[in-house]
């Protein structure tokens, strides 16, 4: 059921129901008062007929004594003769004024006069010697007579009836037999087609019959009462219930108002407009609800605000993960992810990684996130050096700057590598802060080991480890791929090969770790002889090579002749400890691509080929391939 459905059904129980209970009576109580009022005049009516009429026997009462003692009608009674009572009964109606004149229960009967008249006057006939004569009853009052004078002092319409028979009526309309009501309370009736009033009373007529008199009031007065005070009532009535009603539907618009403003909020809430607020007015409970709703609105907006943050920082997140996946091999770029990742993850203004440089305590800065202005930078290089000193997470403030830092610790147990450091202003660190921190330091430390253990196991794949150089597996990659760089730039390319002279009698005469140093100091000649872009390498056994990129035969003989008078020049301490040193020759080989061989696979036999030359030309010398000298 809607909203205004239910106010609409309370309205109407609260205020219809009851009015038209009210109405109902009202009209009841109406109709009641003017009936009344209505009775109150038909008895009052009903009265001044039965005075009338008393009063027309009273007049009857004078005519009787008349009658009684007429001597004549008297001498025919006593006589017993009828005809003569008669015509004098007769001459006495003319002579006072009778109506009729009815003699009952003697000798003689007599009944002259109108058959409608009423209120007789009655006496008994009574002779000197108690003789009784009947019953003698006269009438001066005709039944219409006393009808007009009725309707003329009363104003009602009167109908006398004595039995069936209408003896008068003032109703134009009654002509034959009318039902009258019987003899009592005002009741209402119908005249051929018109509405009265009607009160029946009961008067005696001639010979005891009983003659019924009836007021009949017209009844359009008391039905135009009626209808007036209805009117008058319904009128009331319905002004109020206009009034109620003009009440009810302002108050229910205000409150649909109200509800289609927060049905409309809460509609836009939820397809996540936060902008328009709930507009409230006064200091009611609807305007308290608006209040609540705008402070739940806002609320639910910066909820999602921080939500949408806390979003964008897991997506960073996420994102600093995959980079930290590729760059895993990658120190430096690792570091900067743990410190941006920590700078956001803990809402600081900026942070940093540092290392140790090499002096006791000194650290230098390796990567930077945010903006760290001077004092908290004080805080930070103090939060660092305490780190640094205690191996564990430490704190320190300037003014209102909180940084936190945390070590960085290498394989070594207790070894402190560098710091990560975070400073923020305004707010101090909490304990979760500090996990954190931790926890991405512990990851950064154990990645920054993983590291260097990576670099470490790459150095050894392509190390000889007696020597410190290239190992073979390397050498032949170096000649791949410098020759396939020398074709492409059109340059030329030049190799080395080296043998120590008589290597197997250093090995007999002084034993094998005498050779071993020997072969790391012919080396170490040959590496420091090199260039950057150069690949010294061990070839095997005690035969070395070094392939020279953009260098041609002649650069190459030079490099060679240099080393090998290096060799000839360079003492080896005995490692036996006793003192002295020993000296050892070499012979060297030297081709390049073009000069000496056409394809690069052939590079290695013409060196090689060089190299036996030199030695079967003597040894400590240094021969160029293609046999040139
Ligand atoms: P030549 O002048 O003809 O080169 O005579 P040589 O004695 O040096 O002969 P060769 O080059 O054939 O000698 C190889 C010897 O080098 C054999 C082996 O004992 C020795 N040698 C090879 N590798 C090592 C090494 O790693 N350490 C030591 N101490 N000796 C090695
Ligand atoms: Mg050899
Ligand atoms: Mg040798």
């Amino acid at each position: 059921m809607s909203f205004r459905a239910r106010l609409t059904l309370f309205f109407v129980l609260i205020v219809i129901v009851p009015m038209l209970s009210v109405a109902i009576v009202l009209f009841r109580l109406i109709a009641d008062n003017e009936t009344g009022k209505a009775d109150a005049s038909v008895a009052a009516r009903q009265r001044s007929a039965i005075n009338l009429y008393n009063d027309a026997r009273g007049e009857a009462d004078k005519a009787v004594r008349g009658v009684g003692s007429d001597e004549a009608l008297a001498l025919a009674l006593r006589a017993g003769n009828a005809g003569p009572a008669r015509v004098r009964a007769q001459a006495l109606l003319k002579r006072d004024g009778v109506r009729r004149i009815v003699i009952t229960g003697g000798k003689v009967a007599v009944d002259v006069g109108s058959q409608a008249a009423i209120a007789p006057a009655v006496r008994d006939l009574v002779g000197q010697g108690s003789e009784s004569f009947g019953r003698l009853e006269v009438s001066v009052t005709l039944a219409s007579e006393y009808a007009d004078l009725v309707k003329r002092i009363t104003g009602a319409d009167v109908v006398v009836t004595e039995g069936a028979r209408v003896l008068a009526t003032t109703l134009p309309q009654v002509k034959a037999a009318i039902q009258l009501p019987p003899p009592g309370e005002p009741q209402d009736i119908d005249v051929s087609g018109d509405q009265f009033r009607a009160v029946t009373f009961t008067a005696t007529g001639f010979k005891q019959r009983e003659v019924r008199i009836a007021l009949l009031s017209d009844d359009a007065r008391r039905q135009d009462a009626i209808s007036r005070s209805r009117l008058l009532a319904a009128g009331i009535l319905l002004g109020f219930l206009v009034l109620a009603m003009t009440f009810a539907v302002a108050v229910s618009r205000s409150l649909q108002a109200q509800i289609g403003s927060f049905l409309a909020a809460a509609r836009r809430i939820a397809s996540g407009d936060f902008s328009t607020e709930v507009t409230t007015s006064g200091r009611d409970e609807f305007a308290e609800l608006g209040e609540e709703f705008n402070k739940m609105s806002r609320q639910l907006e910066e909820r999602l605000e921080d939500l949408r943050q806390e979003r964008a920082r897991l997506q960073t997140s996420l994102r600093r993960i995959g980079q930290s996946f590729a760059s895993n091999l990658d120190s430096d770029a690792l570091l900067e992810i743990v410190v941006r990742t920590a700078v956001d993850g803990l809402g600081a203004g900026g942070g940093r990684a540092t290392a140790r440089d090499g002096s006791v305590d000194g650290l230098e800065e390796l990567v930077r996130a945010g903006t760290i202005d001077a004092g908290p930078m004080e805080a930070l290089t103090q939060a660092e050096a305490a780190a640094m000193s205690a191996g564990d997470g430490s704190e320190a403030t300037a003014g209102e700057a909180y940084a936190l830092a945390h070590p960085l610790s290498g394989e070594a147990p207790g070894e402190v590598v560098g710091i990560v450091s975070v400073v923020r202003e305004g707010q101090p660190f909490s304990d979760r802060d500090r996990e954190l921190l931790a926890y991405l330091a512990g990851t950064a430390s154990v990645s920054i080991q993983n590291v260097g253990l990576h670099e470490t196991v790459q150095r050894q794949a392509v190390t000889d480890e007696l020597t410190g150089l290239y190992n073979h597996r390397r050498f032949q990659e170096a000649m791949v791929a410098e020759s396939d760089r020398a074709r492409r730039f059109d340059q030329p390319m030049s190799l080395v090969m080296l043998d120590i002279d008589n290597f197997k009698k250093v090995n007999d005469n002084y034993g094998h770790q005498q050779g071993d140093q020997v072969l790391r100091e012919v080396a170490r000649v040959l590496r420091e002889s090199s260039r950057e872009i150069d690949s010294p390498a061990r070839y095997g056994g005690e035969e070395l090579a070094v392939v020279l990129p953009q260098t041609d035969l002649e650069g190459a003989f030079q490099l060679a002749e240099r080393v090998r008078q290096e060799v000839e020049a360079m003492q080896v301490p005995m490692v036996d400890g006793a003192g002295g040193a020993i000296s050892v020759t070499a012979s060297l080989g030297v081709a390049s691509l073009p000069e000496s061989a056409p394809e690069p696979g052939e590079l290695i036999a013409a060196a090689d080929a060089a190299l036996y030359q030199a030695k079967n030309a003597g040894k400590n010398q240094t021969v160029r391939a293609a046999g040139k000298v």
